[in-house]
């Protein structure tokens, strides 16, 4: 059976050039970085190159980078480590809907533990106004953390239009970036982004290990107390490994992104088209240009998600949908409701995330099972004939509006 996987945002294959730069400190140079002996000395410098890869990929300085197991731990570290230094002059934190659970997650634990938590609003399209974000702000606003890109439908924020505003309020300002890293241009001084979090494996190295940009002079309280590593920032014997292959994968994205990333948004929009064309009551969720290259998130309109998942699974194809399942029960995107996309549309949305590896065979192979499972569903439901008998009615005015 093909294998096709369509779901780089939940997680990317290792890059081949990746695992090899990484190998060599699984076996030989097994050294603890902080020992001053020879078995330390590989180890501690292909550290300091891989800060420098990373670096680059950002347009910081080394110092400025605080190595990570994971991109849920940046966030934590973000914004746990800012707003516990600064509650004394200000308990206010803006943050949106549409955040990952890991940003959300923390602010709500911060919620209940004294801090003022504003959840900005996003429109139909996914999209944030900056001017939301700046009559939000109060004098008690110590820290402003808004999502670069959108897991769920890769809508991309004007993060350059908040940098600013955060900037004139002299508010600090913390981005993740987990899905925007090697999809989008990053340049966190022309973007005045105090902290941005990144994550290996959404970006062809393994999981367990990710990075925080930190602003040098942006002060964090560690989330995890110990060792001195990372400056004191972040205590822990490194992940060397994972550091020396977060490296190398940032590497390859400066030097692959802006070809690879044309090369991706072509085969997104084949399916999209392919898949609009063929398929009726297909709702396009998201934001039609401003969104990363390699995300398409479509609702088909009277086919349940998880259904169409395990259908396309078994055909090989490996995509996500807007529901999770929490407590037995198919909870909406949260992203998706923010939105203001109707529930029976939630649940009927999936997410296509592509990445390097796909082809145009993969693509047509998709546009091609498809259509025939999306219409077997349907079958089985009795709105559909109801809609689709009755034929005039009920209009899907945005299903298929989204033209490239
Ligand atoms: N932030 C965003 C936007 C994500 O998509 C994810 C993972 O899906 C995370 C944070 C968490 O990253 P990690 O899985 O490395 O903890």
């Amino acid at each position: 059976m093909k294998r096709i996987y369509l779901d780089n945002n939940a997680t990317t294959p290792v890059h081949p050039e990746v695992l090899d730069a990484m190998l060599p400190y699984l076996k030989d140079e097994f050294g603890n970085p902080s020992s001053i002996h020879w078995a330390g000395r590989h180890p501690r410098k292909a550290i300091d190159d891989a800060r420098e890869k990373v670096a680059r990929l950002l347009n910081c300085d080394a110092s400025e980078i605080i190595f990570t197991s994971c991109g849920s731990e940046g966030d934590n570290l973000a914004i746990k480590g800012v707003a516990e230094l600064k509650k004394d002059k200000g308990n206010h934190i803006i943050t949106t809907k549409v955040e990952h659970p890991a940003v959300l997650g923390t602010c709500k634990y911060l919620a209940k533990n004294g801090f003022d938590v504003t959840f900005l609003d996003v429109d139909s399209q996914g999209m944030l106004d900056p001017d939301h974000v700046r009559k939000a702000i109060t004098s008690k606003t110590s820290l402003i953390t808004i999502m670069f890109a959108n897991n769920e439908t890769g809508v991309i924020f004007p993060i350059e239009d908040i940098g600013k505003i955060a900037k004139e309020h002299n508010i600090t300002f913390h981005t993740d970036a987990v899905q925007g890293a090697g999809k989008v241009l990053i340049d966190v001084k022309k973007m005045n982004i105090d902290l941005l979090t990144l994550s290996g494996h959404k970006i062809y190295a393994p999981k367990g290990v990710g990075a925080l940009y930190a602003k040098r002079g942006v002060r964090l309280s560690p989330v995890i107390h110990g060792g001195h590593q990372e400056r004191n920032r972040r205590g822990g014997t490194e992940n060397v490994a994972g550091i020396v292959a977060l490296g190398k994968a940032c590497e390859i994205a400066a030097m692959d992104m802006a070809e690879e990333m044309k090369y991706i948004a072509g085969l997104r929009d084949r399916l999209q088209e392919g898949l609009m064309q063929r398929i009726s009551h297909v709702r396009f969720n998201g934001h039609p240009v401003k969104r990363t290259p390699n995300t398409l998130n479509l609702s088909f309109e009277f086919a349940e998600g998880e259904s169409l998942l395990l259908n396309l699974d078994m055909k090989g194809i490996a995509a996500s949908s807007g529901s999770a399942c929490t407590s037995g029960t198919l909870e909406p995107s949260h992203v998706l409701v923010a939105m203001g996309i109707p529930l029976e549309a939630s649940h009927s949305s999936v997410r296509f995330s592509l990445g390097r590896g796909n082809t145009v065979g993969d693509i047509d192979y998709v546009i091609e099972v498809l259509p025939p499972i999306v219409e077997r569903m349907r079958s089985m439901s009795p709105l559909y004939s109801t809609v689709t008998g009755k034929g005039t009615d009920i209009t899907f005015s945005e299903s298929n509006s989204c033209s490239h």
